[in-house]
Order: C-alpha cells, then structure tokens, then sequence
C-alpha cells in the first residue's frame, strides 16, 4: 500500500508531496492523518493526503508511525484547504496549518495542564449583623446575589481577607475551563415581531446555500435572532457555526450563547492554551459538541453536517488574515455552506459597502431589524466643530462635552471616550530644531508611553527610553505631539478629580483576562468613565451607559485609503450606539474637524443608508470596490533599488500578461516604505474578471520562487492599500 504524505517543512514556501510505503494493516482510514515519515537525513511529519502509487524510478522509503488515531483533516478540510491554496496562491501546507489547532503542528509539545483561579462563596448560616463597614457590606451583598464570585473581580481586597479571617466568606479553587465570562446573561427572552420575521426568515433558508445580509441597527436584538436560529439547526439534528471578531472583545455574546447551549458548544478564544485548544477540537471532532463560537479561524472548526454559519459584525476587518495565507473568512464561510448546504448569514449595524451593495442586487438574500429592542431610540448624536473650540482654548475636550460628562456624573450614569489612539502622545518633536524622533527600522514617528517612560514603534515593536534634551540640537525642547488613551485618560482625570476612570486599548489589555476584567470591572459600576481606542466600539452591552463622547472622529478619515470613510462611518455609529442599549435613553458627542463630511453626518443621523448611497457614487466615480475587484502585489525587499527595480520589472510583466481591461497601477511605494528594515513596494490590480490573471499570478511566482533577495506575495481584497 502506497500513500501520498504532504510534509511539513518550515522554511520553504513550495509544498513537498511524497510517496511512502504503509504496512496495509494500517492503510484503512488513513486519508487525513499525520506520519512520520524519513526525508532527507531527518524524521518529519506530513499529512497523508490520498492513496498512491510506486513510481519506478525511486526507492520508496516506509512510513515510520502513524500519529493519529483518527484523521485530523476530514475529506471537507482536505478539500478545503486545496481550494484555498489556488484561491490565495498560497502553499498547501499554509493551509491546513491555517485550520488545525497549534498542538497539531509538527514539533508542537501540546500542554496539558489543567488551570484553576480562585471563588469566593458566603458560607451557610453564619451571622453577619455586626458588619458594619460598608466595603464589607458590599462583598456580602454581591455574594448573596451571585453566590460565587471570581476573586481577582473584588476590589477591595483587605475587606474581603477580614470577611474570610471571620469565617463568613470561603476561598475556594476552581478547575478553568476557559475564561469565566460573566453570567447575568441568563435571561428568557421572548423575541419581539421584527426579530421572529428575521428567524423565520433564516429558517427557510435552512438546507439552502445561500448568504443573507442581516442588518440591524445597534441595539435591534440580533444575538437573540442567531440564538434562535442555532437552536433550530440543533432540532434538526445540525451543527452551527458562529463568528465574532474577536472573543475576548465579546464576553456578552459569548457568555450569552453559553448559557443557553452549556456543554454542547465550544468557545475557541485566544486565551485557550495550546492544551485546551487541541482538547475543544478533539471534542468537536469526536462530535460532542454541536456549536462552536470563535473568532476568524473557527470557520475552519470540523463540524459534520452544518445547519447555519453565522458571522456577527461582519464588517470587522478581523474577518481578513493579514499573514499567508491571507484568507477571507467569508469566502471560506460560502465555500463551506455550499459543501453543507447551508446558509450564511452576515449580520451587522454597519455592513460593508460591498455585502450591501450584494444585498440590493439581490445577490444576497436581506432581512432588516430597523428598530432597538422595545423601541427605544438611537442616540441623539451632536457634532461638535473642534475648530472653533480650539479658538476657545479648549484643545481636547468641547465645552459642551465636559458639560455633558458633568451632568452624566451626578446622576451616576457611566460615560465611554473613545479615542482611537493608544500611547499618551503621537510623537516628539524638538521645538528648537524640528528634530522628530523616529523608529530605527522603519519610516516611522516612535509614540511616547507615559506608564512605561517609553518610545514605542507601533510597527516593529522597537523601544527606547523617552529623552528630555534633544538628541539632534541638544536642546531641552521637546513638545508631544497629539494625544493618545493614556493622555486622554489623565487630562478627563484632571478635569473630574472624584470620577473614577478606567481604561481599555492594546496596552492595558494585553495580559490574558485583562479585557475580561476591565468589561465586568465597568460594567458592575466600579468606574464611572471608560476610555479606550476602537476596541470598546464592538459588540458592548453596558445598560448604565448614557453617553458616548467621540474625541477625534477624524483619526480613521485622515488615513489614506478607499475604505477610510466607510471606517469612519462604521465606527462612529457602532461606538455612539453602545449609549442607552438598555433602559435609558442615550446620547453621544462626535469632534471633528470635518463637520460636514458625509461619513460623520450619516453616522451621527444612524443613516447608513444615505451613507450606502453617497460612498457608491464616489467608489463609482473611483473605481473601487465593488464596482471592481482589487488584488495587491506586494513587493519587498531589504535593498531599496532592487526592490524598485523587481517591482517595475513585475508591473510590466503584468501589464503585457493580464487583459487590457485589467488596470495596473504602480509600482508605488507601500503606505510606509520602510518597516523592520524591509522596503515596501506595491502594484494594484484593478479587475472585474480577468481569465488570465491566476495564470500571470503563478507565473510571477515561479520566477521569484527561491530568490531570497525579494520577497513577492498576493493580497486578494486587501484591507490596506
Ligand atoms: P445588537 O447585537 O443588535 O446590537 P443585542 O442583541 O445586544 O443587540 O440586544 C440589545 C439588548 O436587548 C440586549 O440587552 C438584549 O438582551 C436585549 N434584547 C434582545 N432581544 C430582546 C427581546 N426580544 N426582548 C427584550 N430584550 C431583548
Ligand atoms: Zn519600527
């Protein structure tokens, strides 16, 4: 018996296919395994993609040991993965590693170990009367309510350790399973008329491939919807798939699921450890769990017999692999519906310029949720011209704003600041001399971070201490340029000295839990301010937030991209609608320098419909998506006139192979030239088809194969142009 094994080796780009020799006691079940296998002068592993044959001219060498018991690709995963390998030009074995969990990789040690974090529970019948502290009171209250509770959530430690010394509260560990997402999420809900239609909808596209387009506007009740319809597919015997952007962004929806599908879903999120990854997959695959919730890569998860595949906030831009290979989750989502048939449904406030435009054509089946839950209003948006307020002095905060917070502070309702900048500056620059301080590697300014005293490249990650004496002019004239979180989050301290203020960017989140802990720490009142970059726009659900305070709607507009309106849109109407989700009616302040540009009136009108209209007649004007598809060629290479030289070679190669109604532009220089020392050069394809684009595509890649001066790659609907 014969067998075709794909190797997994590191370093080259090419995929490695090989036939080996399997003793037939083994050969059944085979397809979809991982061997180990003799190559070279080494032991490697490969999966075993099909039977094969002995080919004369070769000693066939024998498969050393079989390493599964169970094939870890099933026939879908392995035709999936073949399928993408021609969709994104990428190496075959790119990817199947795209879809397994780390563990399964070769040379993974797989960690087991099980995790605990510690409760606290109210003992039985023990006297509380005598507490008369009120932090201690608090504990005691929250107990009684909860019955048990993470410790690392109670602030005030020293109260809780007297309350434990007193015998009244336990300490307790517990394994983890996974992160302990919060659990007031265990509500009935009856789903209102517009949210049943929505189902019903859904439902009667079940055994259908189809995508459909659920827009509904912030607050509309669509997880209710997606629970809905996941626990119909259970009915009938099917699996689900459901998408977030990023789960440690989304504990509500996930807790929510949670709830209602207890031990048959499995929640893939960053955090897992390698272990608990490896375990949620074998449990998938083992077929106990019938629903998965996960960021991009759990569109790959091996469920058998999908019912529906749900992607939320489809417009998140986390949707896209920005690494080889660069997939697209929504085309490996249709690919997947249609080995299922079943559908995919989009859901979102704010759907891409693209999914909408599929909609109206009818491309895409549409389902609208026009109203929040209960009919409650979308926040009264108000724009505030900064250019006059800078006049006044006033250089972050409007005057009407710091109005507004005051007010939101007396009546203890909670406010979030979005600023979509981390760090405490933008950049230093040297009054004297101008001198601007600069990443080594890469053409970029260094953001100054107060908490830390340093100089950060947001690009390569390069450090240095901050510096007080100009290192050009020897000046002590530095000045920080624009503002970051860090800075935001002092100055709106110093302004209200009693209000607590809490803050959630990349930095302050990048200890596993963190982000866990800063949501439930705002959400149980801890704090009353809550300032963050972009990652508080998502998916929150906080019911005492009542006002939303945009600092710079701006920051997205002045980034030089087709898509950089729609973004703009995107996010300020997702961040002004996380005001008055609940009882109370919210409102939100947006500062601009741009007033009158249509991204921020429409999103502060929620009009995402003259938002649609507008952004098509400029894309048209443009020729931009989708009136046109886009692919990058991105060219790099660590010598500046090589890589010039490489990329007008490719573009002219390109212009001579593709078709003339394909349009070629560049090379031009990438957003930034220079980062991690390698120059940055590209060339735009603009297409509606073209037959003979793949066939150019592999071309280039042949004559760059093994050239290690350059390196030439394909970025199919790129993100950043
Ligand atoms: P969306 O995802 O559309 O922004 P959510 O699903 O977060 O909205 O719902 C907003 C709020 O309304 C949540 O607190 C949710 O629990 C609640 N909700 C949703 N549907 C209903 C319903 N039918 N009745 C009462 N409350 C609901
Ligand atoms: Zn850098």
């Amino acid at each position: 018996m014969y067998v075709d094994v794909l190797i997994e080796t590191r370093v080259k780009s090419n995929d490695m296919v090989f036939t080996y020799k399997l003793p037939a006691s083994l050969s059944s079940n085979i397809i979809g395994k991982r061997v180990l296998v003799p190559f070279s002068n080494r032991i490697v592993e490969g999966f075993v993609l099909n039977y094969g044959v002995k080919k004369d001219d070769y000693d066939v060498k024998d498969v050393i040991k079989v390493v599964d018991e169970e094939p870890v690709l099933n026939d879908e995963l392995l035709d999936l993965g073949k399928f993408m390998s021609e969709k994104y030009l990428c190496p075959l074995i790119y990817a199947y590693q795209a879809m397994l969990p780390k563990a399964l990789k070769a040379n993974h040690k797989v960690d087991g170990k099980i995790k605990y974090q510690t409760y606290v529970s109210l003992n039985d019948n023990v006297n509380y009367d005598d507490i008369k502290i009120k932090s201690q009171l608090e504990i005691i209250r929250l107990l009684k309510e909860e019955k048990e509770v993470l410790k690392l959530t109670i602030k005030s430690k020293s109260s809780l350790k007297k309350l434990v010394d007193q015998g009244i509260v336990t300490e307790f560990k517990k394994e983890v399973y996974r992160d302990v997402f919060y659990d007031d999420e265990k509500k009935t809900v009856t789903l209102n008329s517009d949210q049943q239609m929505a189902v019903e909808k859904i439902i009667n596209s079940f055994n259908k491939e189809k995508t459909i387009l659920l827009y509904g506007v912030t607050g509309s009740g669509k997880t209710e919807v997606y629970i809905d319809v996941v626990r119909k597919a259970l009915k009938l015997g099917k699996s689900a798939i459901i998408l977030v952007p990023e789960i440690s962004l989304t504990p509500q929806i996930t807790s929510r699921f949670k709830s209602v599908f207890k031990e048959s879903i499995a929640i893939l999120h960053s955090s897992l450890s390698d272990g608990q990854r490896y375990d949620e997959f074998r449990r998938i695959i083992k077929g106990e769990v019938k629903v998965v919730i996960g960021a991009r890569s759990a569109i790959f998860a091996p469920l058998k017999d999908i019912g529906v595949i749900i992607i939320d906030e489809e417009h998140s831009e986390s949707y896209k692999q920005e690494n080889n290979p660069r997939y697209n989750t929504l085309d490996i989502a249709t690919r997947r519906s249609f080995y299922h048939k079943c559908p995919v449904v989009l859901g979102s406030a704010t759907p891409t310029i693209e999914s909408y435009a599929r909609a109206k054509k009818e491309y895409y089946d549409y389902i609208e949720l026009s109203k929040r839950v209960n009919e409650k209003p979308l926040p009264k948006v108000t724009i505030v011209d900064m250019k006059g307020e800078i006049k006044k002095g006033n250089n972050m905060f409007s005057s009407l704003l710091l109005d507004k917070i005051k007010d939101r502070l007396e009546k203890k309702e909670q406010v979030m600041l979005l600023l979509n900048r981390r760090g405490y500056s933008n950049y230093l620059t040297c009054q004297n001399c101008g001198y601007t301080f600069k990443c080594p590697n890469c053409d970029i300014t260094l953001t100054y971070h107060k908490t830390s005293g340093m100089l950060r490249c947001h690009y390569c990650g390069y450090a240095q201490n901050k510096k007080d004496v100009c290192p050009s002019c020897g000046e002590v004239a530095i000045k920080q340029i624009g503002i970051g979180t860090e800075r935001l989050e002092e100055n709106i301290s110093g302004v209200f000295k009693n209000a607590k203020v809490l803050r959630m960017d990349a930095d302050t989140t990048s200890k596993k839990g963190a982000h866990h802990k800063i949501i439930n720490e705002f959400n149980n009142g801890s704090y009353d301010i809550l300032v963050g970059t972009q990652m508080i726009a998502k998916g929150l659900n906080f019911p005492n937030v009542t006002l939303v305070g945009v600092i710079n709607a701006d920051s997205s507009l002045n980034i030089p991209n087709f898509r950089s309106s729609e973004r703009t849109f995107s996010l300020i109407d997702q961040v002004t609608g996380r005001a008055g989700r609940v009882n109370k009616e919210g409102e939100a302040i947006v500062q601009t320098f741009n007033p009158d540009h249509y991204s921020i009136v429409c999103a502060s009108n929620h009009d995402y419909k003259t938002f649609f209209a507008k952004e098509m007649f400029i894309r048209k004007k443009l020729n931009y998506p989708p009136y046109c598809f886009i692919t990058l060629i991105k060219i790099s290479s660590k010598d500046f006139n090589y890589g010039i030289g490489e990329a007008k070679k490719i573009s002219e190669f390109l212009k001579r192979s593709l078709s003339n109604t394909t349009t070629v532009l560049g090379p031009s220089i990438a957003n930034i030239l220079r980062i991690n020392n390698n120059y940055n050069f590209q060339v735009i394809l603009k297409y509606k088809k073209d037959d003979k684009l793949y066939k150019a595509l592999n071309e280039l890649l042949k004559i760059y194969e093994g050239n290690s001066k350059i390196k030439v790659e394909f970025d199919f609907n790129p993100i950043n142009l």
